[in-house]
């Protein structure tokens, strides 16, 4: 059974990785894939997201997602994790205790957002905290010579940004919020705007020059793109 990416409605970005725009808000849902384990990059904003997610990868790669790391905890990027039993999580340092403390919060933004009332309380109700919290950078070898590198590049969009720099040419880094395209990068209350500029050059580093870059919401991009954006953010919110 071959199953094209296209046909299941993701982007392909290269070998075994893609990603799929979330209905409704645009949020990305990235998978990486290696010989022997599986990367998801978030997890959408339900279970029953999360749900319709496991089974399209399953069918993608005729295997199972052993690996997820969440971008960051805005809901339409973590609510469907427990749809992924026995995967393994990563977040940023300090995710896990902010979901545990957090579902209130968590629960009333998606149903601000427009999440059925009922879904949310679902999700909230057996959300699921990182048990692994990656502090500066961790590499995840995904077997048959693929390490993908999770980064803690935040704070700034959230108190908890975390990116994923995939190898190869083109290296394709994963952007999380940070990076926005369909509209204006989006400040919540809990956005650290005097740090967001540095995040950005981070991520910069990260992928250097030739990279691919996949935002939280919106298009592929480019590093001069990034680079825009770090500037129109420092000047919108007064930092260099
Ligand atoms: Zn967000």
């Amino acid at each position: 059974m071959d199953v094209s990416w296209e046909g299941l409605g993701w982007e392909r970005l290269g070998n075994g990785v893609g990603r799929r725009r979330l209905p409704v808000w645009d949020a990305t849902a990235a998978l990486v894939a290696g010989a022997d384990r599986a990367l998801l990059f978030d997890t959408g904003s339900s279970l029953r997201e999360g749900a319709e997610l496991r089974s399209q990868t399953q069918r993608l790669l005729g295997r199972r997602v052993t690996h997820i790391a969440l971008s960051h905890p805005h809901f339409d990027h973590v609510l469907g994790t427990a749809a992924f039993a026995g995967a393994e999580v990563f977040g940023a340092v300090g995710l896990a205790a902010l979901l545990r403390n957090g579902r209130e919060e968590l629960h009333s933004s998606a149903v601000r957002h427009g999440v059925p009332e009922h879904e949310a309380a679902e999700a909230v109700d057996v959300l699921v905290a990182p048990r692994h919290e990656v502090c500066g950078e961790w590499t995840l070898d995904l077997g048959g010579g693929l390490q993908v590198l999770l980064a803690d590049v935040g704070p700034g969009h959230s108190g908890h940004d975390l990116a994923v720099l995939v190898p190869g040419s083109p290296a394709v880094v994963f952007c999380g919020d940070l990076v926005e395209q369909s509209g204006e990068p989006q400040a919540g209350s809990d956005a650290v705007p005097s740090r967001w500029p540095a995040a950005l050059d981070r991520l910069l580093a990260l992928g250097g020059e030739e990279a691919v870059y996949v935002p939280g919401h919106g298009a592929v991009v480019d590093a001069a793109f990034v680079r825009a954006q770090r500037d129109r953010l420092a000047a919108r919110f007064g930092v260099s």
